[in-house]
């Protein structure tokens, strides 16, 4: 078996006709009609009223946070485990992340932690929709964000193509954030879009990724800005891989459910409960107590594994050592994700399913 990544980029003679096209057009390379094309097609997708593509999905939580006015000295509620994009995104603006334990069963954000976070100085949350999951209290979230004059950003970098009751997971919230980087569903190298149905935030979105500027092209500037635009280069490629989504939710659901029927029975290994009615997730996920060992042990049989993210807050960029959130540091000590690109095949899924048996059935 040649070495199985633990993800890998998806894309084909489309995505390569689509880029000789663009080049032969004489397209100067970078953000105009191509990349509104690609906006126009995410806001389709997710039934929102706008959609602005950005450098990265990092860039676009910024813009968000920025957009809600977010000043040093503000508190915003972030998952404790997340990729760090959600936390740093606050903190690079002055802002203090407030973390808030994840359930066990989502990983998602917890409600009840989540409340007793909240202080004076809370301006806004930022929910995580964990591989492509919400919270089992996710309406009571947006309520409360509502009742309370919060901002809700859903950071939906890991649920474009999940739902919830028939929605896009990302529209649940003031500005829904997604990302085009190598590991997502679809990826454009980098990318990232905010959806919004508020003109007022896009607008002011749209100002905040080109320097401010009243229009694009005039020098005269109503905000401050930065430079977080996208390139029409990378626009034709998104285009082609929105395309490509329905068939690749569908595969991304059979993957999961594939690892699922032939893990699910495995003793030292517990597996998380998706519903694929509503989630495609990014990654497979596992639990097991022997992580390290395992992630080692399926590194010598060609597969590449990955841990899961550490707990947030006690990495040294935060370093809040005295705080204790015991669910994420239970799951971070032990979780990883095995391969799942949509390029797996059944047999590869087999092969790998077939090492952690050996793994367990050694170990267990
Ligand atoms: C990937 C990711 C981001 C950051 O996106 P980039 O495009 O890599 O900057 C933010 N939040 C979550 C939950 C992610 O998974």
């Amino acid at each position: 078996m040649d070495f199985i990544n633990f993800m890998q980029p998806c894309y084909d003679d489309k995505e390569k006709e689509a880029v000789t096209k663009y080049i032969n057009s004489g397209g100067w390379l970078t953000e105009f009609k191509e990349t509104r094309n690609f906006e126009a097609s995410i806001a389709e997708y997710t039934s929102s009223k706008y959609c602005s593509v950005m450098t990265n999905g990092t860039v676009t939580l910024i813009a968000a946070l920025m957009a809600m006015d977010i000043k040093p000295g503000d508190e915003v509620i972030v998952p404790d485990f997340t990729m760090s994009a959600t936390s740093h995104a606050a903190a690079i603006l002055g802002a203090k992340p407030i973390f808030v334990d994840v359930e066990r069963s989502t990983l998602c954000m917890d409600f009840a932690k989540m409340q007793t976070a909240v202080s004076e100085k809370t301006k806004a949350v930022i929910f995580v929709d964990l591989n492509g999951r919400y919270s089992s209290e996710f309406e009571k979230i947006i309520t409360f964000c509502k009742a309370n004059g919060l901002w809700l950003i859903e950071d939906a970098a890991q649920a474009l193509g999940s739902s919830y009751k028939g929605k896009s997971l990302g529209t649940f919230g003031d500005i829904g954030s997604f990302s085009f980087s190598m590991p997502k569903i679809i990826t454009t190298g980098q990318g990232g879009a905010v959806i919004t149905d508020s003109e007022e935030l896009y607008d002011r979105m749209l100002k905040i990724r080109d320097f401010g500027r009243e229009k694009a092209g005039a020098d005269h500037y109503l905000a401050i800005g930065a430079n977080f635009k996208y390139t029409d280069l990378q626009a034709v490629v998104g285009i082609e891989q929105m395309k490509k989504m329905p068939a690749r939710i569908m595969h991304k659901k059979d993957i999961c459910k594939k690892y699922d029927s032939l893990l699910a029975k495995i003793d030292g290994i517990e597996i998380f409960n998706n519903n694929y009615e509503d989630t495609a997730p990014c990654f497979y996920e596992v639990l097991c107590d022997k992580r390290d060992e395992l992630i080692d042990f399926l590194k010598s049989k060609n597969i590449g594994a990955r841990k899961f993210y550490p707990p947030l807050h006690s990495e040294p960029a935060y370093g809040y050592t005295d705080k204790h959130f015991p669910v994420t540091e239970e799951i971070s000590a032990k979780g990883l994700w095995l391969p799942s690109s949509v390029l797996l095949t059944d047999e590869q899924i087999e092969y790998i399913c077939g090492c952690v048996e050996e793994f367990c059935s050694e170990n267990y």
